[in-house]
């Protein structure tokens, strides 16, 4: 089969790679369907996490199941799966919190990106859909393996609820799936921080009440002015610089809560959250916990976060799919073997 490779910064590879086989009985192998590459992919697409040697990647996938171990009993071949980019066993005494992200048997897969992967621990990680899904449904569908769950994430973790005002602070795919998290959710107010066109669109598809532009002290003046003059209850930090945290700090009211799922780089001013009484939760996303849900949410078209796909190209291109999200020239690239 072949899959993606990468090699070096800015060298991403399609190539022949060995067909994945069952390792353990709980392993699914999955035929893909769809896959996409993450902003986190980009970290090592722009040298700013190594690369020691040529290594498959991706993390995002939907597609069917062609093959299962002895112990798996929840999915079967022939299924239609979407799973986490966390695996979780879902029976640990961790899982059983829905803490899944945090599973004590949890592992980790690189190299979605091609044309067949095994999935570890398929009776905790996947789930199947009813049915064999329209294809019009796969965008949104495929998001459910990370940024629409990282997105939602980020809003549970902010205490987002009816009637409370949130600022999301980030536009790439994940804080724009935090808009629609934070609209699902309940919110009145919803603020998307974005100064670029298509995105500012697709936030306010997602139902975004208000954007704002501005950043630093013009953009927490801005959300101070649409908030009481006091900032939001909830603030989604998307992004994980320091900047992006601060701008958060910034924006949320003293008492509310920031939802952080970007990857912390840098400091966090602990001082300023106690005087505050400002909240901090987040982390990687409990996938396997808000996928049923968000299933459901999807397949009932009541959500449709596969908008923030706005490219497509076959999984054979997938050096332009990096190329386009590295120079900002697409926000997600969907990849189709
Ligand atoms: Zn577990």
């Amino acid at each position: 089969m072949f899959g993606a490779v990468i090699y070096a910064p800015g060298d991403v590879r399609y190539e022949e790679r060995e067909d994945p086989t069952i390792l353990e009985p709980t392993d699914a192998l999955v035929r893909t369907v769809a896959a996409c590459v993450c902003g986190s992919d980009l970290w090592r697409y722009r040298g700013i996490a190594p690369v020691p040697e040529p290594t498959p990647i991706g993390h995002e996938f939907c597609g069917v199941v062609t093959a299962v171990g002895d112990l798996v009993k929840t999915v079967r071949p022939g299924d239609f799966v979407v799973g986490g980019f966390n695996p979780s066993d879902g029976t640990c005494p961790v899982c059983r919190k829905g803490a899944h992200a945090n599973c004590q048997h949890g592992s980790h897969y690189d190299g979605a990106q091609a044309e067949q992967i095994r999935i570890p621990l398929a009776d905790g990680t996947l789930v199947a859909t009813p049915t064999m899904p329209d294809d019009d449904l796969i965008p949104s569908i495929l998001t459910l393996s990370d940024v629409m769950c990282t997105g939602w994430h980020a809003a549970v973790s902010a205490g987002v609820g009816p009637g409370k005002s949130v600022a999301v602070v980030g536009d790439g795919a994940v804080g724009l799936c935090g808009v629609l998290a934070a609209v699902q959710l309940g919110a009145e107010t919803v603020i998307a921080m974005s100064r670029h066109e298509a995105r500012q669109k697709v936030a306010r598809a997602f139902g975004a009440t208000h954007v704002v532009a501005e950043r630093d002290e013009a953009g927490i003046a801005a959300i101070r002015a649409l908030t009481d003059g006091i900032g939001a209850d909830c603030v989604l930090e998307c992004v994980g610089t320091e900047e992006a945290r601060l701008q958060a700090l910034g924006c949320v009211r003293d008492g509310g809560n920031v939802g952080l799922v970007g990857v912390p780089h840098g400091d966090l001013p602990v001082n300023d959250l106690f005087w505050r009484n400002v909240g901090i939760k987040g982390g990687p996303a409990h996938c396997r916990a808000y996928l049923p849900e968000l299933l459901d949410l999807v397949l009932a078209r009541t959500i449709n976060p596969g908008l923030v796909f706005d490219l497509q190209l076959p999984l054979a291109e997938v050096a332009e799919a990096y190329a386009a999200m590295d120079e900002r020239r697409a926000i997600k690239s969907l990849l189709r073997p």
